[in-house]
């Protein structure tokens, strides 16, 4: 029997500091008859993913604001259960942008189908999609990495940061990695071949991060901000690179205390000729194709690994991503439909 009604996550309230399960409402809408040209899509997976903290506020963040009563954004992979357009067979598996519900009707614009015989569907959103080009284009286009540097990554057991420490290692970089907690260490070191892990929850960080780059930092990919970077920043090398990806530990801080004073960053970054650049990956759409064909071998020849964190449930999207936000998920966030 056809389905009745559209569920959707919309942002109730503005999170004030950290989101709360009441910033989300769910609400049904009505499941209307496909029009001339249209797709049905049901959802199969679910992107968690930190950008979407920013939408929550009204101001700028890397992604627009959205308006409270909207849906929440996310990225899909659906598979189409209707169709009245002739390039869409129904079973076509696709990765889509329409935010937090469990179907969708589309006239297919910004669709791109997926094979299911070249790699599971979901990797479309993690290692595959979005967070594998993040660390893609950012290397290739600031960070420039060279066999003998020192990479560090913060975040690092996450979608991007695992990427980024992985590629590293391809291009025969010395791999630092700061995560929270004992297991996401081991499976950096373990699992991932870093050559040392560290938890951005011990004291001493800035004693283990000096010893485990004995020659300096030349790369320090920046994920999370705070007090990472102030132990990182003493430790950089002239003409160090700093690829701005994400601050995910100032999201939820309206009124940051830590940071060092912008003179004596600005110093910093003269006297050692640092290069320090934000970007956003929607900007680099052209490498796109580069990115799938590069990483499709990579991860066929087993060079890079990827993890996700599953949960199966629509209902369980609001707690999945708070938790995510807090370190509490363990890979690519994902609510499985
Ligand atoms: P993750 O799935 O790794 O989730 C974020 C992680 O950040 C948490 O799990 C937590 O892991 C860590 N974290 C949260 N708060 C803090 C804190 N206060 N101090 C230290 N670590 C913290 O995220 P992604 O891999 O998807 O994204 C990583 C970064 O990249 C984010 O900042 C994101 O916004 C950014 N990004 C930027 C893009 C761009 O185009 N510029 C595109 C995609 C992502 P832990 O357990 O280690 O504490």
């Amino acid at each position: 029997m056809r389905h009745r009604v559209i569920r959707s996550f919309v942002l109730a309230s503005r999170p004030q500091g950290a989101p709360v399960p009441d910033n989300f409402r769910m609400v049904e809408a009505p499941l209307s008859e496909l029009g001339g040209g249209q797709v049905l899509l049901q959802t199969l997976w679910l992107s968690l993913d930190p950008y979407m903290r920013g939408s929550m506020d009204p101001g700028p963040s890397y992604t627009p604001g959205i308006e409270l009563g909207r849906p929440m954004p996310a990225e899909l992979v659906s598979t189409v259960v209707e169709t009245r357009h002739s390039d869409w067979q129904v079973g076509d598996v696709v990765v889509h942008d329409a935010g937090w519900q469990d179907y969708t009707i589309t006239d297919g614009t910004g669709m791109r189908r997926l094979d299911a015989r070249s790699a599971p569907v979901s990797t479309a959103l993690g290692i595959l999609g979005m967070p594998g080009m993040t660390a893609f284009v950012g290397l290739a286009n600031i960070a420039e990495p060279k066999p003998g540097e020192t990479l560090v990554v913060a975040a690092a057991a996450g979608p991007v940061g695992s990427t980024v420490g992985q590629i590293a290692k391809i291009k025969g970089c010395r791999v630092v990695g700061i995560a929270g907690g004992e297991r996401k260490r081991q499976y950096l070191r373990d699992e991932l071949g870093f050559d040392a892990a560290l938890d951005h929850r011990d004291s001493g960080l800035a004693e283990r991060l000096a010893e485990a780059c004995p020659h300096g930092i030349d790369i320090y990919w920046e994920n999370v901000g705070g007090r990472i970077f102030e132990v990182v920043l003493p430790l950089l090398n002239p003409f160090a690179r700093v690829p701005v990806c994400g601050l995910v530990a100032l999201y939820s801080d309206s009124n940051p205390t830590i940071g060092p004073a912008t003179q004596s960053l600005m110093r910093a970054m003269l006297t050692k000729r640092l290069r320090i650049e934000g970007f956003i990956v929607d900007d680099h759409s052209e490498q796109a194709e580069a990115f799938r064909g590069e990483m499709s071998v990579w991860l066929r020849d087993g060079r890079v690994r990827y993890r996700e964190d599953i949960t199966d449930g629509f209902e369980h999207a609001p707690s999945r991503f708070i938790a995510m936000l807090r370190g509490e998920t363990f890979g690519k966030t994902l609510v499985r439909l």
